[in-house]
C-alpha cells in the first residue's frame, strides 16, 4: 500500500488518478482549491478512510502545516487550470501555480523526504511547433508575452524550477509533457474540443469548429494517461521529460465527424472564427513522439479513439442534463 499526495486531484486527471490509487487499496490526500476543479469529482472518494481532501491553494503555504510529519511515497504535482479557456480567464492563478505554487510543493517534497515527484508539463512548451512529430528534444516555437504565454510560459517555468530542484537537490523527479486527454470526468464547459464537440452533439446544436478544422491534435484517452503516470513515476528516470500521449494524429475537422456519427446526431458541423474566450495562437500541428516513453517503460495507449469518445458520450449523458 502506498501513500499518495495529488495536487489538482478534483480535475478532470487528477481524480481520474485517485480514484485509480484508491481502487489499488493505496492512500490518496488531494491538495485542490477548486479554481476549475470540481467537487463533484471527488464526491465518490469522500466516504473513503483511504482519501483525505483539503481545500487550499498551493501559492499559500498555509497548507504545508496540514501535512506535517507526512511523507508520501509518490506526489504528483497536476494543479493547475489546463483548458485554454480555463488558463485564459485564470491567467494570473495559472502564473502562479505554476511557479510559486511548484517552488512550494518541491520544497514540501524535499523537506518531507518523500518518494518520488512527478509534475505535469504540457505539450504547449512546444508552443505552434515547426518540428513534427514533437520529441523532447525539442525546444518549441512559443511566443513568450501573447495569449497562451500565461501557461506555456508559467509550464516551462515550472519545467526549469523542477529541473533546479533536481539538479542542486539531487531528487527524484520526473517531467511529463501530457498532450491532448480525454474522457470521463472532463468538465461541460472548459472549452476544449472533445466536450464542446460531444455537448453540442448531444443536444443537436451546431458543432463549431474554430477556424477550418485542418488543425490537428493526437488524442489519448485518460485511462491511457494514468497508466502513463503510473509508470513514469515508478521509472528509474529522475531528471527525464517525457511525452504522454497518443500519437494518432487528426484533423479537428474529422474529429467532429466522428462524434456527430457516435452520438448519432443530427447537428451540422459549422466553421466559425476563434471565439474571444479562445486564446490566440493556435498551435496548427500536434503529435507526439512517444519512442522515449516506450522505451522508458513501454508505454503504450491502446484504447480506439471511437472506443474512447464511446465512453466519454456515456458519462456526458449520466453526468449532465443534456
Ligand atoms: N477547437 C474547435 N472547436 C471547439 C473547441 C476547440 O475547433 O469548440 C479546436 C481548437 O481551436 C484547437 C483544437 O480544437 O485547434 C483543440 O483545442 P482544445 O481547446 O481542446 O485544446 P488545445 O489543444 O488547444 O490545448
Amino acid at each position: 500500500m502506498k501513500n499518495i499526495l495529488i495536487t489538482g486531484g478534483a480535475g478532470f486527471i487528477g481524480s481520474n488518478l485517485t480514484r485509480s490509487f484508491l481502487k489499488n487499496s493505496d492512500t490518496v490526500t488531494v491538495i485542490d482549491n477548486l479554481l476549475t476543479g470540481s467537487k463533484k469529482n471527488l464526491e465518490p472518494f469522500l466516504k473513503n478512510n483511504l482519501f483525505t481532501f483539503i481545500n487550499v491553494d498551493l501559492i499559500k503555504t498555509e497548507w504545508m502545516t496540514k501535512l506535517t510529519g507526512q511523507t508520501f511515497d509518490y506526489i504528483f504535482h497536476l494543479a493547475s487550470p489546463a483548458s485554454p479557456k480555463q488558463y485564459f480567464t485564470h491567467q494570473k492563478e495559472t502564473l502562479l501555480v505554476n511557479s510559486l505554487g511548484t517552488y512550494n510543493i518541491l520544497n514540501f517534497f524535499k523537506e518531507s523526504s518523500s518518494g518520488s515527484f512527478l509534475y505535469t508539463s504540457t505539450s504547449e512548451v512546444y508552443g505552434d511547433p515547426l518540428e513534427h512529430p514533437q520529441k523532447e528534444t525539442y525546444w518549441g516555437n512559443v511566443n513568450p508575452n501573447g495569449e497562451r504565454s500565461c501557461y506555456d510560459e508559467a509550464k516551462r517555468f515550472g519545467e526549469a524550477m523542477c529541473m533546479t530542484f533536481f539538479r542542486k537537490d539531487n531528487l527524484n523527479i520526473h517531467i511529463a509533457r501530457l498532450f491532448n486527454t480525454y474522457g470521463p470526468n472532463m468538465e461541460m464547459d472548459d472549452g476544449r474540443v472533445v466536450s464542446n464537440f460531444i455537448t453540442q452533439a448531444l443536444q443537436n446544436k451546431d458543432i463549431t469548429v474554430y477556424n477550418k478544422g485542418e488543425q490537428t491534435r493526437s488524442f489519448c484517452y485518460v485511462d491511457d494517461m494514468i497508466v502513463g503516470l503510473s509508470l513514469l513515476s515508478q521509472s528509474q528516470s529522475a531528471g527525464e521529460v517525457v511525452n504522454l500521449g497518443n500519437s494518432i494524429e487528426q484533423k479537428i475537422i474529422n474529429v467532429a465527424h466522428i462524434i456527430k456519427k457516435i452520438v448519432g446526431s443530427s447537428s451540422q458541423i459549422t466553421a466559425i472564427p476563434y471565439p474571444s474566450d479562445v486564446p490566440g495562437d493556435d498551435p496548427q500541428r500536434r503529435r507526439p513522439d512517444i519512442a522515449k516513453a516506450k522505451k522508458l517503460f513501454n508505454f503504450a495507449p491502446s484504447t480506439p479513439f471511437e472506443e474512447g469518445i464511446q465512453k466519454t458520450v456515456e458519462y456526458f449523458k449520466s453526468r449532465f442534463d443534456l
